[in-house]
Formats: C-alpha cells, structure tokens, sequence
C-alpha cells in the first residue's frame, strides 16, 4: 500500500490534522493509496511557502533561459518513468492505458517542453512602438504575478497539472496545486519530479484534499494573486466568487456541450469515425467533448447507421489492458448521473438508439457498476440532454437541414468550448467554422489539443486561455516604463495642463 503527504516548500508532510483519505481503482474498487487530507490550515502553509519563495527566493529572479533548463528537466524525467506514470494514471482514473500513455504522459511532458521554450525565447522587456511624444519612450515589461494557485479535475490528472504548474513556473511565478481528490496521485508525482528536477523549494508545492475547504482557501487567500481552475461551471463561478474579494487574476476552463457538425459533402466513413472518437474517447469525460452530432438531413440516415454499428464494436472492459477501447468512468456516481440522464433523456422523449446501460458482460473482477455502454439518442436541441454536460458517454444525434441551421443549433448552448465540422470542401466547412461561437473547431479532426495552440471557451465554458505563447502570457503581467529622457522644458509642455508657472 501506497501513502502519499503533502508537497510543501520541498518536503513531504502530513496535514496539520493528521487525517488521511484513500485513492481507488475505479474498475476493481481496490484501494490504491491513502493520501493526506489537506485542510484550510495546509492551503495556508503552501500559499505562504509559495509567496516566500515568491518574494525572497532565487526563482523569479533567474533568466527565462535559466528557468527553462529546470523544466526541460522535468519533461525528461517524465518521459524516463512513462511506463509507471501511465499505469498510475490509468489505475486512478479509470482511463484507458492506451491513453495513458499517448495522450496523457507524452502530452505533460509536451507542455513543459514547450514553456521551457517560451521561457527562453519571449523577451522580458521590449520597446514599445513609435513614441507619440519623443523623446519620451515606452519600455513594457512582462513580469510573474507571484503566487499562482491550479485547481484541477479528475478526468485528465496528469496532463491538467502540467497545464497549471509548467506555464506558471516558466514565467517565474510559485504554485500550489491541488489535484482533484479522485485522482490526486500522479499530480503528487509531478511534485516528486519538479524536487528532483531541483526546482528550488516552495516553487511548485502539491496538496490533496476536499475542494469545499482546502480548494476555497487557494481561490481566496490574500496571499495569492492568480487562480487558474479547471472543472464545472458550477464551481467556477464559485472561484470567480472567492477571488474577487482581492480581485486576483483569474483562468477558467470549464465545461461544455459541444457540437460535431456533419455536412452533406462529408466522407461519412471517416466523418463517422471522427463524431464517436469525438464523443466517446475517455468515456466522454472531456470538457470539450462533441456530444451533440448536427447531422445534415441529406446523409442522416446513413450516417446515423454507421454511428450505431460502430458504437456497438467498442471494446468495454480492462483498463490496463491495450486491447480495451473504454474502461470505467471515474466512479460509481459518475454512473449515477450518466444513468440519471439517460432516464431524463427518455422521459423527454428522445430516441434510444444504443447503449442506454450498464453492460452485461464484463471479464472477471471488473465492477459492472463502474461501466456504463456508449449511448446515442436521437434528440432535439432544446432537450436537457442536449443542453447540460452529461460527462459521460452519450452522444445527441440532431438532424439539421442546411449549414445555417448547423450553425444556429451549434451557438444554441450557455457552452462554447470545442467543435467540429466534416466536409469535404474545406472553404465550407471553415464558413461554418468561423460562425460557431466557441474557443476552438476542429475541420475534418477532433480532440488535437497540443501545447502550441490556444485552448479556452466562449460563455460559460470559461474566462482566458490556457496553452501556446497566448497561455504563456496569462501568467505575466504587463508594466509599461515611460522614460522621459528630454534635457529641456520643450519635452514637458503637458505640464501646463496643470499649471503655466511649473
Ligand atoms: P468540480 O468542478 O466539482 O471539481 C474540480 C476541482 O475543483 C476539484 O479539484 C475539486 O476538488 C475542486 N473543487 C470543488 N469544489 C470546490 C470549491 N468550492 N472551491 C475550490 N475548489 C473546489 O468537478 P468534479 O470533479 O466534481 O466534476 C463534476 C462535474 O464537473 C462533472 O460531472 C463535469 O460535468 C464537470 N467537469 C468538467 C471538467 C472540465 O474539464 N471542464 C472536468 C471535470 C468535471 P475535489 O475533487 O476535492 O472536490
């Protein structure tokens, strides 16, 4: 049995409490590790470790070069131990291994990587354009905030913290991070990295525990100056809430309910393969998910066939095991609310075209009650499975008659985080596009995040962006320097706004 405490100002420790909480395998039930439980008190050590080695420490104050090195450290150490960190992040979080280890492993060590590269090459200091007033001249510089807190959700542990702690530390800020108390384990090994890595002390600091206390301290300690969360809208909210009180800087990735439009000129084998991948990939645990399929009433019948029938060839079972396509959502009451749905949905009157349950048959020791088999309704836009995150795997097929009416069912949601369109024309298909109000569509593809682009949501799928040159700015602040250099009264004539005797 494994036990992990917390990461605070480079050494492991208890909570003050003494009190723990354990870690399962979302398939099996069988316990992984007993964690400790970080209470308000532990927020606060880790906010004010972090804000000395802020604030007197030799993190913030090396060259963007010098910092970069650490973190391309830290991207070989985790590509060195890939195998273990995969099967951690599989066990934990229910995800298949197979995405483990070409998604979530690769895609962390990726993203330090990449703000390594940021770090070294964005300037600090740049002039800034022609002067209207010469000789005065602007200088901007691009400065950490400080103490920067990342709070993230269960789906994509590992790759989630890695989008908290390596745009953060790139730019020179401290962190704390505090991992979703499903799946906490593999954000704990990143601490362990970033230590090994030599990363100073105080710099990245990691604790577990309930969002309701030790969550809410991160969002709204004075001490702390940006908050960047990732999770459901509901709780978002709630951290815009707690950190206006000093008004912190703040980053939302939230949730989503996004559309995969499939035009009539689309290759409907391809478009068919890319609609489940976009939905059911992870079970549909992805904020960005395609759950809702607008599908052009001239192909909908066929193409609706080829969603069903392939639906039907997903491999549910083992998820350590590569052959297995969908494991066990992250816990039983994530089932619980796919199953509530699911009732919803009928109760509406949408149409059940497959899935609509647990599955039957599952090889030995696996919990049948942590599974639940790809769904697709047939649905109308203005259904409540259609509108609200389900988080799990069922897709809303809904027939649209032309490209507009695609685009107007596609904005009808509070949502606007991902899309999709297939078509065979690319000039139609980026039309279409450009007419979705959402943060990121993918033409003829699904899912492709990498740390080059930008990724965020229109309304209420979120507040910045995270990832790419613009994902690094986030984490830098801008100070304009004016320097008046003139040697006479000629370059000080606004002074006479005030006053002709000055
Ligand atoms: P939450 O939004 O509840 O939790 C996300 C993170 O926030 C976790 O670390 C959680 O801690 C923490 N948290 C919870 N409450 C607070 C609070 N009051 N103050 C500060 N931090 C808090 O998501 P869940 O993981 O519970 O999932 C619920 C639903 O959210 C899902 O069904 C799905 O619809 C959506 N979701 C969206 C995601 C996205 O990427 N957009 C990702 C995950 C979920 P703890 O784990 O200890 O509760």
């Amino acid at each position: 049995m494994t036990a992990y405490q917390l990461l605070i100002n480079g050494e492991w420790c208890d909570a003050a409490s003494g009190e723990t909480f354990a870690t399962h395998a979302p398939s099996t039930g069988e316990k992984l590790a007993d964690l400790a439980k970080a209470g308000r008190e532990d927020a606060v050590r880790a906010i004010e470790a972090a804000r000395r080695a802020f604030d007197d420490g030799p993190w913030p104050r090396m060259s963007g070069a010098e910092r970069a090195g650490y973190l391309r450290k830290v991207a070989e150490l985790i590509q060195g131990r890939s195998q273990a960190l995969a099967e951690w992040e599989a066990k934990d979080s229910g995800g298949t291994i197979r995405k483990a280890m070409f998604a979530d492993v690769p895609g962390a060590a990726a993203s330090f990587s990449f703000f390594a590269d940021c770090a070294e090459r964005e300037p600090d200091e740049v002039e800034h354009g022609e002067s209207p007033f010469p000789p005065a001249r602007s200088v901007l510089r691009r400065e950490p905030f400080g103490v920067c807190t990342g709070i993230t959700p269960w789906n994509f542990p590992f790759i989630m913290a890695s989008w908290k702690i390596a745009p953060a530390i790139a730019a020179g800020n401290t962190v704390v991070l505090k991992p979703a108390s499903f799946t906490s384990i593999t954000s704990l090994e990143m601490g362990r990295i970033c230590l090994e890595a030599g990363i100073p002390e105080g710099v990245v600091n990691v604790i577990t525990g309930p969002g309701g206390s030790a969550g809410e301290e991160l969002a709204q300690h004075p001490l702390v100056d940006k908050v960047a969360f990732t999770g459901s809208t509901e709780v978002g909210r709630r951290i815009m809430q707690l950190a206006s009180g000093t008004v912190k800087k703040v980053t939302l990735e939230l949730g989503g309910k996004s559309a995969n439009v499939v035009l009539d000129d689309a290759d409907l084998d391809l478009a068919a393969s890319g609609v489940l991948f976009g939905t059911f990939f992870h079970n549909g645990q992805v904020c960005e998910s395609g759950t809702r399929a607008l599908v052009h009433a001239a192909i909908y019948d066929e193409f609706v066939d080829l969603l069903v029938e392939r639906a039907g060839k997903l491999v549910l079972g083992d998820n350590l095991d590569m052959n297995t396509d969908l494991g066990p959502l992250v816990a039983p009451a994530q089932v619980d609310t796919v199953e509530r749905y699911v009732k919803l949905g009928l109760d509406e009157g949408a149409k059940l075209l497959c899935g609509g349950r647990k599955p039957d048959d599952l090889p030995a020791g696996l919990d049948r009650n942590a599974y639940y088999l790809p769904t697709i309704f047939e649905a109308d836009n203005s259904m409540k499975i259609a509108q609200e995150e389900i988080f799990g795997p069922v897709l809303c097929v809904i027939k649209v008659g032309s490209d507009d009416e695609a685009v107007k069912v596609a904005n009808d949601s509070i949502y606007g985080l991902g899309g999709g369109v297939w078509s065979r024309d690319p000039e139609r298909a980026h039309r279409v596009a450009a007419e979705m109000r959402t943060g990121t569509v993918w033409i003829n593809d699904y899912h492709m995040i990498t740390p080059h682009q930008p990724f965020g949501g229109y309304k209420q799928s979120g507040v910045g962006r995270e990832l790419s040159e613009i994902g690094y700015h986030e984490y830098r602040q801008v100070k304009h320097i004016w320097r008046n250099t003139a040697t006479d009264r000629s370059g000080y004539l606004h002074f006479s706004a005030l006053s002709n005797t000055l």
